[in-house]
C-alpha cells in the first residue's frame, strides 16, 4: 500500500513512559485519560488501548459518538462523556455503557425514564463549575440537583468533578483557592453524598502543580501526550525524570533548486533571495496543519539542522532554505515537529509562532496526517 510522504509518528513508549511519570506525582489517585480530539492528535483508540494496558482506570472524550468508536474498538473500561448531552444522545450512552457528566437538571428526567425502560440504573457524575466560568452548574445549586438525582428512579450519583481555569500557572492561587471552595460547598452538603463518591478536579496543571487538587482521581490530557501545559517553562522548571513528547511529524525533499539572488518565491513573493539560495521543498503545506501564519516564521530540520521556511505555505508545498546545508539530496527527511539528531523542535514552539498552545498544533498534525505507531 502506498503511503503520504508525510507522516506522524506516535511513540507509544514515550506515551507509557508519561502515564507513569504522572501516576507517580498522584500515586493515590485513580487516572481518567483524557482521549478527546482523537487523543488530543495521537489516536484515541490507539492510545486509549495503551493506556489501559499502562493502568489507566478510565477513559474522557467530549461526545457520545467518541465513545461509542471506543467500545468498538474494545476498550471496555468507564468512558466519560464530557459534552453534549441532549435528550437524543441518551439511548446511546445505555447501548454502550458511556458515563454521562451533567451539567444541570435538564437531562435528568430523561435520563431516568431510559433507566427505567431498561430496568437498569446508571451513574453519572456531575460537573459544577467552581471558578472555571464555563461548563457547569454554580456551586451553589449542587445540593438541589443532587435531591433531584436522588429522588429520581435509575439514576445514581457516582461522582462530583470541576475544571480549573488557571491549573497551568504554578504561581497562580486560582487552583487552591477553587479546591478549598469546591471542598466547602461539598461540606456543607455533606447529608447528601452517597459512599464512595468520587471527586475530580485536576487536569495536567492540577496533577503537576497542585497536590491538594489530586484527590479521587486526575484527568490528565496534554501532560499525557508529553507537554507541560505552561509550555517550556514548565519543561525548564520540572525535575528529571521529564514528560517525552509523543508526536513527530516529518516530510521528505521532493524537489531542490538552486535559484539566483533577486528570486521572489511563492505565492504574493513575499519573499526575494538575496543571494545565491538552494531551495527544498516537500509536499506539506495549510492542509496538514503546517498553516499559513507559519510563512517565514517557522523552521524545520534537515540532517539535523535548522532550515528557515522561506515564501508562502501553500496547500500542499512548503519551501526551505538549505543553502547552508552541504548534500542534501532528494527524499531526504525533514522534521517539522519533533527530534532529528540533536535537534528538537517542539510543539510548543510552533505554538509560539503561531501564536497559540501546543494542544492546537497536536491535533493540527495528528488529526490530518497519517499516523503511524512505533
Ligand atoms: C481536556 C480536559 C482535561 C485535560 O486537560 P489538560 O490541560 O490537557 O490536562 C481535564 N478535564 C476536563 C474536563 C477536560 O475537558
Amino acid at each position: 500500500m502506498i503511503e503520504s510522504l508525510n507522516r506522524v509518528e506516535i511513540s507509544l513508549s514515550a506515551l507509557r513512559h508519561n502515564f507513569s511519570l504522572l501516576k507517580a506525582k498522584a500515586p493515590d489517585a485513580a487516572v481518567l485519560a483524557m482521549v478527546k480530539a482523537d487523543g488530543y492528535g495521537h489516536g484515541m483508540s490507539e492510545c486509549a488501548r495503551t493506556l489501559a494496558a499502562a493502568g489507566a482506570d478510565c477513559f474522557g472524550v467530549a461526545e457520545a459518538v467518541e465513545g461509542v468508536e471506543l467500545r468498538k474498538n474494545g476498550i471496555d473500561r468507564p468512558v466519560f462523556i464530557m459534552a453534549g448531552l441532549l435528550p437524543e444522545i441518551i439511548p446511546a450512552l445505555f447501548d454502550y455503557r458511556l458515563t454521562p457528566v451533567v451539567v444541570d437538571d435538564s437531562c435528568l428526567e430523561t435520563l431516568s425514564r431510559e433507566a427505567v425502560q431498561r430496568g437498569q440504573e446508571i451513574g453519572l457524575h456531575l460537573k459544577v463549575d467552581a471558578g472555571m466560568g464555563r461548563q457547569g452548574c454554580a456551586l451553589s445549586s449542587i445540593g438541589g440537583i443532587i435531591r433531584q438525582i436522588q429522588t429520581l428512579p435509575g439514576l445514581s450519583l457516582s461522582g462530583i468533578m470541576a475544571h480549573f481555569p488557571k491549573a497551568d500557572d504554578p504561581d497562580s492561587d486560582s487552583t487552591t483557592e477553587i479546591t478549598a471552595a469546591f471542598g466547602r460547598r461539598l461540606e456543607k452538603v455533606q447529608e447528601l453524598l452517597p459512599e464512595n463518591l468520587v471527586l475530580h478536579l485536576a487536569n495536567s496543571g492540577g496533577i503537576l502543580y497542585f497536590p491538594d487538587s489530586h484527590q479521587d482521581m486526575v484527568r490528565p490530557g496534554i501532560s499525557l501526550y508529553g507537554y507541560y501545559p505552561n509550555g517550556e517553562q514548565g519543561k525548564m522548571n520540572a525535575e528529571e525524570p521529564r514528560l517525552q513528547p509523543v508526536m513527530r511529524f516529518s516530510s521528505r525533499i521532493i524537489q531542490i533548486r538552486e535559484v539566483a539572488a533577486g528570486t521572489g518565491l511563492g505565492y504574493g513573493h513575499t519573499f526575494t533571495t538575496s543571494w545565491p539560495t538552494k531551495i527544498a521543498i516537500i509536499p506539506a503545506g495549510y492542509e496538514d496543519g503546517y498553516l499559513r501564519c507559519l510563512s517565514s516564521r517557522s523552521q524545520a530540520l534537515v540532517h539535523g539542522q535548522r532550515v528557515p521556511a522561506v515564501g508562502r505555505i501553500s496547500m500542499n508545498l512548503t519551501m526551505f532554505d538549505v543553502t547552508d546545508l552541504g548534500r542534501v539530496k532528494l527524499g531526504d527527511e525533514v522534521v517539522l515537529l519533533g527530534r532529528q539528531g540533536d535537534e528538537e523542535i517542539t510543539a510548543d514552539e510552533i505554538a509560539t509562532w503561531m501564536e497559540t498552545i501546543s494542544y492546537e498544533i497536536l491535533c493540527l498534525f495528528g488529526n490530518l496526517n497519517n499516523r503511524v505507531y512505533v
